[in-house]
């Protein structure tokens, strides 16, 4: 006889980022006992003692930093939830004192939401009021495309702990060898400087002009190529990886290059993207541009319907008015992370959300935005229980990296023309630049290498307030004094 589902009011598929701003956000606003679970197939084959331990939820971006120092290195306990942010670090305990369960090692593999029910690999099932889908991203994988070889031995990946070990391990295994990092993006150059860190003769190689397209500037990307290279790094641009060699035991030997090149490797690491993990949920709810579409919620509704129903009344002009202009705002002023199914919301990397700044919709795989949409979605959640209102979700994108010596940090949107600005010859002593974009006479975005904490806010003020620029010339002069005067 098939065991009874467990049922709790609040369920969080899925125990990353998002998972655990959310767990912290149900703490504040008041959670009973047993009202609250996450459900997580995350957890942590220790590679030494051959056994697994199960992982509460941790801040993803420390597996490419930290976690793989030859020193110091950080390891959980040290960086769960939510530690990122300078929060308080959520140990299973904390769970545990909340009341909160933890089902970690478990794998949802079928998601209805007609039914309210999700069952595990091991056919467990569990039943929920409200649904919060927290899934996050999977790796794209070079065998995904059929790439000649890659499912060699020490071709590896980077998304949850689990991969951080296999990393670890084969870097031991293959102590001071060869590595070829495949993709040019914010992965592939974080890890780049974590292998060269520890004694690797490490290549890169990406198929673009220049690393991190979907961002950097030609301008931008000539310091941290010029700087990579200062510390050893081999960059191969304008080709990619489209075959691999081994040995007998199947442990990758080499790269072959779509240009006829060969690298010798003793391991890849690859870091060419990701997907959104809403395969659970499709054909069940609304999606766009590729995540889970989150609409307005009756929140922001009603106040629409009341004045509609005014205008159809009284057919009265300012009726009509009102019903535009809330039409406009509302359409503008979605955010509450309430999926087209009721009481389903989504957060993290597989929301779709509407970006008000910018009047448009959008999906952000990043660890600042899965936080705040966590925090918003519970928030949600509780003023509708309570009848109260909240404000809208109103995101300003931001987003950062640090390898070597470096740090940047960016805000806002990266499109229109960039201007340069400061010196960015990766050869300078202390290395200080940046880039604003100029859009319809407007700053959109600022990216800034090396600024300080009030430096780094001058700039998210610049691109949440946009100011406007008659002289692109002077703002290049003016450099980061324009925004530090803002
Ligand atoms: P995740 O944190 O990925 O959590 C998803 C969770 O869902 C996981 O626990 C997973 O096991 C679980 N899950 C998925 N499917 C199922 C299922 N079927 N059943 C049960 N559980 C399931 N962003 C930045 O802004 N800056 C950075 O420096 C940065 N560095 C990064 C470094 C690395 C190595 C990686 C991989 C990502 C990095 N990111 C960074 C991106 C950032 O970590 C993600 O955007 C963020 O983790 C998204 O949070 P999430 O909760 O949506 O997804």
């Amino acid at each position: 006889m098939a065991a009874e589902a467990k049922h709790f009011k609040y369920v969080i598929l899925g125990g990353g980022v998002a998972a655990g701003y959310a767990a912290r956000e149900f703490g504040k606003q008041g959670v009973k006992p047993g009202e609250l679970a996450i459900i997580s197939k995350e957890a942590f084959l220790n590679l030494t003692v051959k056994n697994y331990f199960q992982v509460a939820p941790y801040e993803r971006p420390a597996l490419s930093k930290g976690y793989l120092f030859p020193q110091n290195a950080a390891r959980l306990p040290g960086f769960h939830t939510c530690v990122g942010s300078g929060g308080e670090k959520l140990l299973p305990e904390w769970y545990s004192e909340k009341g909160i369960e933890l089902i970690l090692n478990t794998e949802i593999v079928k998601v209805d939401l007609a039914a309210k029910t999700l069952t595990s690999a091991a056919e467990a099932t569990f039943t929920y009021e409200i649904l919060l889908i927290a899934t996050g991203s999977s790796v794209i994988k070079l065998t995904d495309f059929g790439v000649q070889g890659a499912e060699y031995n020490n071709i590896l990946y980077l998304r949850d702990i689990q991969d951080g070990e296999k990393l670890l391990a084969a870097m031991q295994a293959k102590k001071d060898g060869k590595a070829v990092v495949v993709g040019g993006g914010y992965i592939g150059l974080e890890l780049s400087a974590a292998l060269k860190i520890n004694n690797f003769d490490v290549t890169m190689v990406y198929p673009e002009p220049w690393c991190m397209p979907r961002l950097f500037t030609a301008g931008i990307a000539h310091f941290y190529e010029g700087y990579y290279a200062s510390k050893g790094i081999n960059l191969v641009k304008g080709t990619y990886a489209a075959g691999f060699d081994a040995d007998e035991n199947g442990d990758v030997t080499a790269v072959k290059l779509k240009d006829g090149r060969v690298l010798e490797a003793d391991i890849v690491i690859v870091g060419v993207g990701g997907r959104p993990l809403t395969g659970l949920v499709k054909g069940q709810v609304a999606e766009e541009k590729g995540g889970i579409k989150v609409r307005y919620s009756l929140l922001v509704r009603l106040p629409s319907f009341f004045f509609v129903c005014v205008s159809v009344l009284l057919s009265c002009d300012i009726g009509m008015v009102m019903t535009l202009f809330l039409s406009k705002k509302i359409s503008q002023t979605d955010g509450f992370f309430e999926t087209s199914v009721p009481g389903v919301y989504a957060i993290g990397d597989v929301a779709t959300f509407p970006m008000k700044l910018y009047n448009d919709q959008r999906r952000v795989e990043h660890v600042d935005h899965a936080r705040k949409s966590a925090e918003q979605a519970v928030r949600a959640i509780k003023a509708k229980e309570s009848g109260e209102t909240i404000s809208e979700y109103d995101y300003l994108p931001y987003f950062y990296s640090r390898s070597f010596d470096v740090a940047w940090q960016f805000y806002g949107d990266n499109v229109g023309d960039d201007v340069l600005f400061g010196d960015n010859d990766p050869a300078a002593a202390k290395p200080k630049f940046g880039s604003y974009w100029v859009k319809d006479g407007k700053v959109v975005g600022v990216f800034l290498e090396g600024g300080s904490a009030d430096e780094y806010q001058a700039i998210a003020r610049v691109a949440r307030t946009q100011p406007p620029v008659v002289d692109v010339e002077a703002l290049r002069k003016d450099g980061l004094d324009f925004a530090t005067k803002i």
